[in-house]
């Protein structure tokens, strides 16, 4: 039997659990005697209690600062209803309400408070918590302070200071998200470097990642809710707000009850459409990543992404918010060339640096290699973040092997129209239609027009099907050796594949399974 430690007696007091899970225990015993702790921990690990319970054994107020200023309400609420103390302050409340949770912070009458890292740039939240007695600073969403990552917050820049302006107060920093460079980054910037780091697992076992080449999205999108997913919760990521809204109709209009939810979208109907979400049964939330950070949903059955997320770390997070309650769940995500293209694009045009862009290219690059990779996805994932795995046997590549296949002469025939459309058509450049229609022979009017039927190339690839010399473009798109041009989205030959084409390099490709790997009933693995 575990002793009855006072962090043990509060959790069953006050949140009526039994025993702490994973690293738990040890992080809150290590924060609760004033230790600085560094926490990276899957979403539904239970990162929550890490710093709820410090604060209710140490003295004093634990302060939490948290980017989810939408749903401080609801986390209030939901300790207020345990018996704890809690208030928040941000800047949406009016000036009445912050000096009521203000006048219980200085009388002592808190035991934790949720602050908005906004509050932090006004002068007099310092000389607040100055008279306060404060017992810890929780930093939520870590990653947050990362000017890399996925979620930059600027106001979290501003949290290295805590420590020099209240050096006794003990910090704990945690996110769900972060590679070891990333998690370097929280430390230097938090100055957590001297904290315990506290790393667990970020496999999610009961989650089954799949990622099928995009053919008719809004379809394919309907067969996964219909035949896996009739009637469950899930949510569908797309890239802009307008594919959000035409993907949301679309859903509605095959009778499965769907919200959108995007930054365009006012306030009212976003926080309508999440409190639907979460409080009715089998909704479909249709949304740009906006949506879904602190969303504590436990039985979200999917989560499909039907654009190309921009990182590893993007995706992880993304899908970690299905399947929280453990049940087995699925992660699909539906990609193709243009994916790629535009993706391509955007880095390009994107501001910022060199080393900024250079970052997002690899940030990308490795995200398309977790879509191209043979082996098993999870494997994949985690040694991503740095963990070691065996293969699943419950991801698509585990349960349908996709083959790969000796793609060095394709690729050679697609780098050289690529060139002679360059060379021979005065710098006149052609997307991957046209590309495929030349290697295929097809007399198309575009074709016939720039008399493409002309050159050597044409129809040297019969051999090969339409979506095969894709999967091909789609494949020397994401090594790099076919570059995207910025303003007209067509191709020219990058340098890395000079040894493909003088056939120095094999090129392996990825050769897609006939079908794709399907959950048949529950709990099957
Ligand atoms: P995270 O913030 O890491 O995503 P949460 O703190 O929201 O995760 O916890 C996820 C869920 O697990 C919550 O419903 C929480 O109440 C529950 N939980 C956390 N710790 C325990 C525990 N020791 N025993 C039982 N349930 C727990
Ligand atoms: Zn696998």
């Amino acid at each position: 039997m575990t002793a009855l430690t006072p962090e043990l007696d509060t959790l069953r007091r006050v949140f009526g659990y039994d025993e702490f899970r994973g690293d738990q225990a040890e992080i809150i015993g290590h924060v609760a005697t004033g230790g600085d702790a560094l926490v990276l921990m899957p979403t539904g690990g239970g990162k929550s209690l890490c710093y709820q319970i410090p604060s209710l054994v140490r003295a004093g107020t634990g302060v939490v600062i948290s980017p989810l200023i939408a749903l401080m309400q609801d986390q209030v609420d939901a300790l207020s209803a345990l018996g704890v103390r809690a208030g928040f302050l941000n800047s949406t409340q009016m000036p009445h309400e912050r000096q009521q949770v203000e006048k219980a912070l200085l009388a002592g009458e808190l035991d934790m408070l949720y602050l908005a890292p906004e509050r932090l740039r006004v002068p007099e939240t310092g000389r607040l918590l100055d008279q306060a007695k404060i017992s810890l600073f929780a930093i939520d969403e870590a990653h947050c302070v990362s000017q890399w990552g996925h979620d930059f917050r600027p106001d979290y820049l501003q949290l290295s200071h805590l420590h020099e302006r209240w050096p006794e107060v003990p910090r704990i920093a945690l996110t769900a998200t972060a590679t070891g460079e990333t998690r370097r980054e929280i430390a230097q910037r938090l100055n957590l470097e001297d904290a315990r780091h506290f790393v667990a697992s970020f496999d999610r076992p009961n989650i089954q990642y799949r990622i099928a080449p995009k053919d008719k999205p809004a379809k394919q999108l309907l067969d996964l809710i219909r035949t896996e997913h009739p009637g469950e919760a899930g949510i569908v990521y797309c890239l802009s707000r307008n594919s959000v809204e035409r993907t949301a109709a679309t859903l509605v209009g095959a009778g499965i009850p769907a919200l959108p939810y995007h930054a365009g979208l006012d306030a009212r109907t976003r926080a309508q459409n999440q409190s639907r979400f979460l409080r009715e049964d089998g909704i479909v939330m249709v949304a740009t990543i906006a949506f879904g950070m602190g969303i504590d949903k436990p039985d979200v059955r999917f989560v499909a992404h039907l654009d190309l997320p921009k990182s590893v770390e993007g995706y992880y997070q993304e899908t970690g918010r299905a399947g929280r309650d453990g049940q087995p769940s699925t992660a699909w995500l539906a990609y193709g060339l243009a994916d790629v293209v535009q993706q391509r694009q955007m880095i390009e045009t994107s501001e910022g640096d060199r080393a900024h862009k250079h970052r997002l290219g690899q940030n990308l690059n490795a995200m398309l290699a977790l879509c191209e990779t043979v082996d098993c996805r999870r494997v994949q994932l985690l040694r991503y973040f740095g963990q070691s795995a065996e293969p699943c046997g419950n991801c698509d590549t585990c349960l349908t092997p996709p083959e790969s296949w000796d793609g060095t002469v394709p690729a050679q025939k697609v780098l050289s129209t690529v060139i002679r459309l360059d060379r021979e058509r005065n710098g006149q450049r052609f997307g991957a239609g046209q590309i495929v229609d030349i290697l295929r022979g097809k007399e198309t009017e575009k074709v016939r027009q720039f008399r493409h039927d002309e050159l050597s190339v044409f129809g040297i690839g019969t051999d090969i099907a339409e979506s095969d010399w894709h999967s091909v473009i789609r494949q020397l798109l994401a090594r790099e050796m076919l570059a995207v041009d910025t303003r007209y989205g067509v191709f020219s030959v990058a340098e890395a594949a000079g040894p493909v084409l003088r056939s120095e390099q094999q090129l392996m490709l990825r050769k897609e399974p006939p079908r794709q790997a399907r959950r048949s009933g529950s709990g099957e693995r």
